[in-house]
């Protein structure tokens, strides 16, 4: 399995570092993260390192993206929030800060400050429709 040496999450996929682990599989890894956002704020990695959406194995992406929907179920269950996010962040421009592409599995709280959210301001059906148009044709 893919792993870089210089990587924390391939360290404490390894176990090398500590973690609270929530789940693990053959596959993938979710464990808490410990700058939390809100409490229950869980991380899911596929094991194999991978830096970002990009360059992700289509495997290993959907193999995450299960583990992700049984995390989120288990906050909900657990916690049951006012809210979840599914945030990955890719590049520096995104606030990426660790090169192991992962997903924050994130429960929300009610008047929480975090700065997730975008008001709903009506686009430019133009500019919008152009878009669309040439990233049908990138897809
Ligand atoms: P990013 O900023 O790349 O989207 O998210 C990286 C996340 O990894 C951050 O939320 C940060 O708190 C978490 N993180 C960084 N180092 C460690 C660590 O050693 N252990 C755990 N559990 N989380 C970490
Ligand atoms: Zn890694």
């Amino acid at each position: 399995m893919t792993s870089d040496p210089d990587c924390i999450f391939c360290k404490i996929i390894a176990g090398d570092i500590p973690s609270f682990k929530v789940y693990e599989d053959d596959k993938t890894l979710a464990f808490m993260d410990i700058n939390p956002g809100n409490p229950g704020h869980v991380l899911v990695v596929p094991k194999a390192h991978s830096p970002n959406i990009f360059e992700v194995p289509l495997d290993d992406m959907a193999v995450a993206m299960v583990t992700v929907q049984k995390v989120a179920r288990a906050v909900r269950a657990t916690l049951d929030p006012f809210g979840l996010n599914i945030v990955q962040a890719n590049g520096p421009g995104a606030a990426q800060s660790v090169q192991h592409v992962h997903w924050h599995v994130l429960p929300r709280a009610e008047g929480d400050k975090l700065k997730l959210n975008w008001g709903l301001v009506p686009g430019d059906m133009d500019a919008i429709g152009a878009l669309a148009e040439q990233l049908r044709a990138a897809v």
